[in-house]
């Protein structure tokens, strides 16, 4: 990674620098938009003459942990080439300027055009924004990028899912391209390294790396994303039976690429918890990840025939709700937004908080889905309707949203039953018990296969609008549940089952990959255990052993446990050593929210200022100068995962603009301080 200033070597002892330190604690996405935004607003602080800044991550800079290059290629994003950008837009509610650059799909075709220019690609580069060819002009692309990722950039359309290392070199492009429009009276240290404490001095902030370098800074911005915690109960009863058994392997929750997946012997049985992202990406790392092939077959149900390699495992899954999270559709563009009338008829910013989620807001998130599916119905298949659009439309309108009510108000207009939205089936879809683990997976093969089929249908699916409909609410309800905006009551019942239930149908993986999973179960290589399977490490046998209640003789005993999912951060039960190190120094407390009753119940969250990002310490007052973004707020702020996408006004580049202004402050009232003799810890090592 190019890095055009380095600071200096600092003696040991020098006056107190005049030029302010801020150091960004993980180079990811958000720590690279943090760069950009630091030097986007530095015109505002004039008092900010020069500036120091340290960027430290021990993963690849600018990709960072999830994103780096150096991954399989069969690692795909779950969102699409052309909704993804690092850029902000005049969509972007926030007190900086705006500066445009282009989203990860031009950039792909802007360096494929830069590269192999051809009438084709001066065709498709012709109508992206003259602002957006600009930006990318300013920065060269990595020598040999293009060359390495040729077959995936030729094939890439908006609506593709792009391997999570194009991504990251995306990522790279991006901090590469912010350090070079930083003024020259920046200068920018990066560290390959864990940043593991920090301490104050003297109105400083000493930074502790792994390396053993300590950085005295004024601000610090940790983005670190997905952070460690503590085992949990289970995790410590596992471990003691693991260190009975060392023939058991227990593949812990976390990052897929960083799972000990290799730990898994071939051919082994292994139980697998959890039938989201993470799962999909352990599936394919134990069949193509194993030289197994899926190959295309329009004989078979899937569309595609598994060859295996004889080394794969066989999985038995389960999760809570036992199937899998639904394919995304294929729009064969970005997909359409939620109008989402109901939502947005109320000015929720005059709602006092805390809000009743339960009461005042899942009712209008129902009856937007129930719109859209009907109006979808009808432009599909109108000859279901017994009455004008108009009416079912106003029928939902005046009908509580509830799911059975608004069912039985529609039901004279939209007679078959069976072309009416079940919602409730879509949020437990294999309810009852099942006589045997044969039917109940043959039961969600078929889920799946029809799953399938709805998401070929993309804008066409009535069940697949109703369900999108629910699950792009989570940016609303999100917003309005921001800093404690929900009680603790709703924030446990009807937000969670938000959460969770628009995450398994809209933030599910790509269809290709459902079909590679039926593909497995028809390969005899998945099987489904069941709902809410109970998993135990049986020290007796020295086996897992997992058994779903739902399903009679589903009991199944394997060597190895994988767990296809991350935990959430919690800071009161943090592995991380910085939060540890903060925690010990007493300045840090869980954001709490109010109950009903008016008692406060902690979240797993840092307490953050939200116009600033910057702690709060236990007795309620303000850090002055360590600020947390991201990821570690996702309880606190709401809509902290996903990256942001082109003119949403995005959730992350409104905070990396508010925290980055936030660092400036602070770096700014550390400028016009008076200058005083002492140690400045700054390390003599740098690394770019
Ligand atoms: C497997 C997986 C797939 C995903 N797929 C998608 C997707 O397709 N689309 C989408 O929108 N989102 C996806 N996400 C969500 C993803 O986390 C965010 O899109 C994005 O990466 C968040 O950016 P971030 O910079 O806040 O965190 P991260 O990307 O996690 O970056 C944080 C960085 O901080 C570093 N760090 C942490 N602690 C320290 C420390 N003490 N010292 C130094 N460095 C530190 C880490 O090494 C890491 O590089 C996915 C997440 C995962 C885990």
């Amino acid at each position: 990674m190019p890095v055009t200033r380095f600071i200096g070597i600092h003696p040991l002892w020098t006056p107190r620098p005049t030029r302010p330190v801020i150091a960004l604690v993980g180079a990811g996405p958000r720590g690279v938009s943090l760069l950009e935004r630091i030097g986007a607003n530095l015109a505002d602080f004039p008092d900010i003459d020069h500036l120091d800044i340290h960027v430290i991550d021990d993963t690849e800079l600018g990709a960072g942990r999830i994103w780096r290059t150096d991954q399989t290629r069969q690692m795909c994003m779950n969102t699409l080439a052309g909704a993804v950008t690092l850029f902000t837009d005049d969509t972007v509610t926030m007190a900086g300027p705006v500066a445009p650059g282009p989203t990860l799909f031009e950039w792909c075709r802007l360096a494929l055009d830069a590269a192999r220019p051809s009438p084709s690609s001066a065709i498709q580069v012709a109508d992206i924004d003259p602002a957006h060819r600009a930006a990318f002009a300013s920065t060269a692309v990595r020598p040999g990028f293009v060359d390495d990722y040729r077959d995936e950039l030729e094939a890439m359309t908006v609506a593709t899912h792009p391997s999570r290392a194009l991504y990251g070199e995306y990522l790279r492009w991006c901090f590469a391209r912010a350090l070079h429009t930083l003024p020259e009276r920046v200068r920018v240290a990066t560290h390959l390294a864990r940043a593991v404490g920090v301490r104050e001095d003297a109105g400083r902030q000493l930074v502790e790396l792994s390396t053993g370098a300590v950085l005295a800074c004024d601000a610090v911005v940790a983005a670190t994303g997905w952070l460690p915690r503590d085992h949990t109960a289970e995790e410590h009863g596992f471990l003691a039976v693991l260190a009975r058994h060392p023939e058991m392997t227990w593949v812990r929750p976390d990052n897929p690429i960083d799972q000990a997946i290799g730990a898994v012997p071939d051919g082994a049985t292994a139980i697998v918890r959890g039938l989201g992202m993470g799962f999909f990406d352990v599936m394919t790392l134990l069949t193509i990840g194993r030289g197994g092939r899926f190959v295309d077959d329009p004989l078979t149900r899937a569309g595609v025939r598994y060859e295996p390699s004889g080394r794969e495992p066989k999985l038995y899954v389960t999760s809570h709700r036992g199937v899998p999270y639904r394919a995304k559709s294929l729009y064969g563009s970005l997909p359409p937004s939620a109008p989402q009338r109901h939502l947005r008829s109320v000015d929720w910013s005059a709602v006092p908080r805390p809000i009743d989620f339960d009461r005042q807001v899942w009712p209008l998130i129902v009856k937007d889905a129930f719109v859209d599916y009907y109006e979808t119905l009808h432009r599909v298949r109108p000859e279901a309707f017994a009455a004008p659009l108009t009416t079912v439309l106003a029928t939902i309108d005046t009908t509580d949203g509830v799911p059975a009510a608004l069912d039985a108000a529609i039901a004279p207009h939209v007679p078959d039953a069976t072309d009416r939205f079940d919602l409730p089936a879509a949020m437990s879809p294999v309810r009852g018990a099942f006589p045997d683990p044969g039917s109940f997976t043959a039961r969600v093969a078929d889920y799946v296969a029809d799953d399938l089929t709805e998401s070929a249908k993309g804008r066409d699916s009535a069940v697949k609008a109703g369900l999108w409909s629910i699950s792009a609410a989570r940016r609303l309800a999100n917003a309005i549940g921001t800093f404690g905006g929900f009680d603790a009551e709703s924030r446990a019942s009807g937000f969670r089952t938000l959460q969770t239930f628009g995450g398994m149908v809209g933030s599910g993986p790509p269809a290709f990959r459902s079909r590679q999973l039926l593909a497995l179960v028809d390969a005899g290589l998945v099987r489904f255990v069941g709902p809410a399977a109970r998993v135990v490490a049986d020290d007796e046998l020295g086996l897992f052993r997992a058994e779903s209640p739902a399903v009679a003789g589903s009991a199944v005993t394997g060597a190895v446990l994988i767990d296809a999912w991350m935990h959430a951060h919690d800071v009161t039960a943090s592995a991380d050593p910085l939060t540890l190190s903060l925690a010990a120094a007493g300045r840090i407390r869980p954001f709490s929210v109010r109950g009903r009753d008016g008692r406060r119940h902690p979240t797993g969250g840092f307490d953050v200022d939200p116009r600033t990002g910057l702690l709060v310490h236990p007795d309620g007052t303000r850090d002055a100068a360590f600020h947390v973004a991201g990821i570690p707020l996702d309880e606190v702020m709401g809509d902290t995962i996903i990256s942001p996408m082109p003119r949403s006004d995005p959730t992350m580049l409104r905070e990396t603009d508010r925290v980055a202004r936030s660092a400036l402050r602070v770096a700014a009232d550390a400028a016009t301080s008076v200058p005083t003799w002492r140690e400045s810890h700054v390390s003599p090592m740098f690394n770019g």
